[in-house]
């Protein structure tokens, strides 16, 4: 099943309209905040957006990264944030190659951009994201392939399981929400998991070298770096390369 050229531009369209929602996911979901009142407004002056204004990436272009009432700059990361949703989407439709693992693959994307980036910002991946995306990728996985759901069960239940151990081993820079997103990628993304998982380790160790490099052994190791990047990362491993390495893996070693 590959997806032709018009697909992937209205998977792209797609992708820069969801991408401007997580935004407003990003910025509010943390704070508390409705998802739909008010519209977006400058977070500077607070003038209402009017529709043309609000266009993904198109009207930051236009605009020139400016709000047209204030003229303050408006964050790059907002535009960043569209692409980086459409090319995720792209990827999702070109390469992953049944409907269970498209539907699941978007909305996995959908998932793990906000609770990165959250992350980022305050140190939490909030629940009102988590259960959700765990409803989703429940009732999703059952409807479209009822077979798979058990081993997504178990996944998730390794995957939240071989995390709760780290962070009761080594609880600074770890927290439950990263358990939890941990779990939901494997309701996500079944056996493909494990890769996930390590190479969310692996992208931690090299940050955490950095941090000591650049910081001082002694510095560094206080330094708490939040964990749910690396998982975003992780789970984009997984969910591109997942299977392949699983089945690499299998026909090695097993
Ligand atoms: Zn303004």
């Amino acid at each position: 099943m590959h997806a032709n050229f018009l697909e992937l531009v209205f998977t792209a369209i797609g992708g820069l309209i969801l991408g401007s929602f997580l935004n407003v996911v990003i910025h509010r979901l943390p704070r508390g905040e409705s998802l739909v009142r008010p519209g977006s407004h400058c977070p500077h002056c607070g003038v209402s957006l009017r529709p043309w204004d609000n266009v993904p990436l198109v009207s930051w272009l236009v605009l020139r990264g400016r709000c047209r009432e204030c003229g303050e700059p408006i964050a790059a990361r907002y535009p960043l944030v569209e692409v980086a949703t459409a090319l995720l989407f792209v990827a999702v439709v070109a390469l992953r190659d049944s409907t269970v693992g498209i539907v699941l693959g978007l909305a996995l994307v959908a998932v793990l951009v906000p609770a990165a980036l959250i992350d980022l910002d305050h140190r939490i991946i909030p629940n009102r994201l988590l259960l959700p995306a765990a409803a989703v990728a429940i009732l999703a996985g059952t409807a479209l392939d009822p077979a798979g759901e058990p081993e997504r069960l178990i996944a998730a239940a390794a995957a939240g399981g071989f995390l709760l151990l780290a962070v009761l081993a080594y609880p600074r820079g770890m927290g439950m929400g990263d358990v939890k997103l941990a779990a939901v990628m494997g309701l996500f993304l079944g056996r493909a998991v494990g890769p996930a998982m390590l190479g969310a380790l692996v992208v931690g160790v090299a940050v955490g070298a950095v941090v000591i490099a650049r910081h001082g052994a002694v510095r560094g190791r206080k330094t708490a770096v939040p964990f749910g990047p690396m998982l975003g990362l992780g789970g984009l491993v997984g969910l591109f390369a997942g299977g392949a390495i699983v089945s690499w893996y299998l026909a090695t070693f097993a």
